[in-house]
């Protein structure tokens, strides 16, 4: 088979490799699209030793499984279904789970993987192939922060940092959800413009007033990170999704003589699963223009090109059989 190898400093080389083999509790899956990701930028830039892709729709080629054919995501924590975490219905925390598919064991940017079994989300017949992926990341991802802090803020003023794909998912999260008044900031002009055709109020400034009932940070930049701390009105809350390797925050006045709530979460639980798919439905229009971009795997070094410079919000890899 074919599959993407990231040699690091932005060069993808394709390679013909052995199919991969199942092991017990695995099957096949035959990639139909692999979405890419923020994250994967890392892998791009610093080389990996496994095929990376971790937005990851396919096909199941198992003969005699009862999921043979059907057409299925996978879900990147290898949870175990024991642990306290995994008994309380949190797969996303489960503690045996050393392994994300796309990460530490080979991902979607390839003609096939092998799948862990209970990391198999059927998807339904009414969504499009090219679309399932969003369930992933921009709508699993960002709905699970969402719904954490709904908890605490259910309305009012909303700032999003980063229209990136996990802003743009959570935009549209926060409308399914009944926010009204939300307001984008990102430096590129084109995301910017995004956000807006999607309902958002764009700002071409960094926001400096306290003003805000619920930040979502979305770029993973210690800038923004700063600026979501500041900005969040006193009793609000700050959800942080964008992700980075360290974190340099200074403890400023607006931050230090304030209560505010500061929640991080991860990807999301599979009982979340339902759920996200009548997001999908409830917006799909909306959620289709994300997709922006399709590539087969030939094509998928210089999509990487266009991805990194904030040309293209959730592009993916497409293959055809
Ligand atoms: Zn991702
Ligand atoms: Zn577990």
């Amino acid at each position: 088979m074919k599959a993407a190898r990231f040699d690091g400093e932005g060069k993808i080389t394709l390679i013909t490799t052995d199919k991969p083999q199942p092991k017990a509790g695995e099957v096949l899956m035959r990639v139909a699209a692999c979405s890419l990701c923020g994250s994967d930028l890392r892998p791009w830039r610093n080389g990996w030793p496994l095929t990376p892709g971790h937005e990851i729709v396919g096909v199941v080629e198992a003969p005699g499984h009862p999921m043979h054919l059907s057409r299925c995501l996978a879900y990147i924590p290898v949870w175990c279904g024991s642990c306290p975490e995994c008994q309380a219905g949190h797969t996303n925390l489960c503690r045996l789970a050393p392994e994300l598919i796309g990460w530490q064991r080979a991902g979607g940017y390839a003609q096939y993987l092998t799948v862990p079994e209970q990391c198999l989300l059927p998807v339904p017949d009414d969504i499009p192939t090219h679309l399932a992926p969003l369930l992933l990341d921009t709508i699993g991802t960002a709905a699970h922060g969402i719904r954490l802090c709904r908890k605490i803020v259910d309305s009012g003023r909303v700032l999003i940092l980063g229209a990136g794909p996990i802003g743009l998912g959570g935009l549209l999260v926060l409308q399914h959800f009944g926010f009204k008044q939300v307001e984008v900031f990102d430096p590129n002009p084109y995301r910017r413009s995004f956000a807006k055709s999607l309902g958002a109020v764009p700002l071409e400034q960094v926001p400096s007033s306290t003003a805000y009932d619920l930040v979502l940070e979305c770029s993973g930049k210690d800038a923004a990170r700063q600026t979501a701390l500041e900005v969040v009105r006193a009793h609000g809350a700050v959800v942080q999704l964008g992700e980075s390797d360290a974190w340099h925050v200074q403890e400023t006045k607006p931050i230090r003589r304030k209560d505010f709530y500061y929640i991080r979460s991860f990807y999301f639980p599979v009982s979340e699963y339902a759920e996200n798919i009548e997001i999908l439905r409830h917006l799909k229009p909306q959620f289709e223009r994300l997709v922006d971009e399709q590539v087969p795997l030939e094509g998928l070094g210089a999509l990487f090109t266009r991805f990194s410079a904030g040309e293209r919000i959730k592009p993916q890899l497409q293959l055809h059989y």
